[in-house]
């Protein structure tokens, strides 16, 4: 029985519902004038649910897949203007006692090198990340009670946000590790973790049964309900994903909608990102061996559907994916990315781990930070290191109500501009800064609000003089 309020797994992701959805898309594919009631009902900016959604994604007709992407587009622009949040992830550990087949951290993989930070290296890789510029985090870690028990995922977070490197700080740690209890999410929220994220991975049971054969997350609702238990515990940003290539990426799309769509119905507050990861190629796993995998073309259609379903949530694409692929799918509604990742354990401090085969996967843009924030900026895109919302309290449902109204974007953009500024001055080479300045003195004057336009100008100036951490 499907129920978008109930708090059990296979009621708000309900299999049949999925079914029954994507029986009615493939029934109504064709039909224009649902379609573009659809598309209407999208440009009105009321969001879409998994129905609606699944009847675009089915629609094979080129005009109106082209009008998809263009409203994907002034969406975008609408709720984010042209920011890009940057973020790094870093690897704490790949200890692991899950059998996740499609991750080489799997337990039985032991030809990968085995490796969990001490504090002193966990130092090590954050200062190589404050020299990059980055100020925003994704921990990662894998399962495993006594090598990464709570305490050390907490101790780490102590220790990434009590290091001050010349003017480098880490100002928002994100977390992604595996699902865990009500009391082990209060404890995040009292370190004061930004965005717990969590992949689903697939939301078709039996299949995630059997692409996590062994380990507690075998335990399909004990993993789905998670966010729930988040939410519970104080945690009001909450990340999805699912890793398209799995299963088949209908399916996964009307179950990540529902997901979103459950979390609005019993907390009031949808989530605050999805992400988009693909299978990819890494120690131990092909991905040819999932016969799912999606193409470019696909790929590009669900960050647009995703984008027009859902437009008060971030969307976030790594490096997984090429620089040609990231190109093409930033204008359809991604609002952050990762850049210069390193995906081994260490691989910040110490370049040659990556190549001792400690890696979660294969990384596709392997650019350095600073051509990422170059190529953005000749994109056309305004690179943010922005960490405001979370230390002004704007989390949950008062970001929601923010974003929804569209009034976001008048603290990201001046917020962009002031953490651009700060990279610039204390990280990027000659031509980024050269750059750089010349669109901070651009979007400036693009500020609206006098008030808001005169201490934006004032703080700019201030970070010539060497002030920094300002925010609205
Ligand atoms: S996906 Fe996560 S839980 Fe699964 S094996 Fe990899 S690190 Fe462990
Ligand atoms: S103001 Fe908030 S939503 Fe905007 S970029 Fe900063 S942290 Fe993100």
């Amino acid at each position: 029985m499907y129920d978008a309020a109930s708090l059990k797994a296979e009621e708000f992701i309900s299999d049949e519902e999925i079914k029954e959805t994507l029986s009615f898309a493939d029934a109504n594919k064709e039909n224009t004038a649902l379609i573009d009631k659809i598309l209407e009902k999208a440009r009105q900016r009321k969001g879409l649910d998994h129905r609606e959604a699944s009847v675009l994604l089915a629609c094979e007709i080129p005009e109106k897949i082209q009008e998809m992407f263009a409203l994907a587009e002034q969406i975008k622009k609408d709720y984010y203007g042209n920011r890009i949040v940057l973020f790094a992830p870093l690897y704490l550990s790949n200890y692991c006692v899950n059998g996740c087949v499609y991750c080489p951290y799997h337990l039985k993989n032991k030809h990968i090198a085995r490796k969990k930070l001490t504090q002193e290296e966990i130092r090590k890789e954050v200062t190589a990340l404050q020299d990059m510029g980055h100020k925003r985090l994704a921990i990662e870690a894998g399962e495993d009670p006594v090598n990464n028990p709570i305490e050390y995922i907490l101790e780490s977070i102590r220790t990434i946000y009590s290091i001050k490197h010349k003017n480098g700080a880490i100002r928002r740690v994100n977390v992604n590790i595996a699902a865990t209890t009500v009391e082990n999410y209060r404890k995040l929220k009292e370190a004061e973790i930004g965005t717990y994220i969590l992949f689903q991975e697939t939301y078709h049971k039996e299949s995630y049964e059997k692409l996590h054969p062994t380990g507690p997350k075998h335990d399909y609702a004990y993993h789905t309900e998670a966010m729930d238990r988040a939410m519970e515990g104080g945690i009001d940003d909450v990340g999805l994903g699912v890793l398209f290539g799995l299963e088949m990426y209908r399916y996964e799309f009307a179950g990540l909608l529902m997901h979103a769509e459950h979390l609005e119905a019993v907390h009031g507050v949808g989530p605050h990102t999805i992400s988009v990861p693909r299978v990819k190629r890494a120690d131990d796993i092909d991905p040819s061996a999932f016969d799912n995998g999606i193409s470019d073309d696909i790929f590009a259609k669900i960050c647009a559907l995703i984008r027009i379903s859902v437009p008060y949530t971030g969307m976030i694409i790594s490096t997984r994916e090429s620089q040609a692929v990231r190109e093409r799918v930033l204008p359809l509604g991604v609002s952050q990315i990762s850049g210069a990742s390193r995906t081994s354990v260490g691989g910040y401090a110490d370049e040659e781990d990556e190549e001792v085969t400690s890696a979660q996967f294969d990384v596709s843009d392997r650019r350095s930070l600073d051509e990422v924030v170059n190529w953005l900026m000749k994109l056309g895109y305004l690179p943010s290191f922005c960490t405001a919302c979370y230390r002004e309290g704007r989390t949950g449902d008062r970001f929601m109500s923010l974003c929804k109204n569209m009034q976001i974007l008048n603290c990201c953009h001046p917020n962009a501009l002031m953490t651009l500024k700060e990279y610039l001055e204390d990280y990027a080479n000659e031509e980024t800064r050269k750059i750089g300045m010349e669109l901070i003195e651009r979007e400036l004057e693009k500020i609206p609000n006098p008030k808001v336009k005169k201490t934006a100008y004032e703080h700019i100036h201030d970070i010539s003089e060497g002030r920094r951490d300002f925010r609205f």
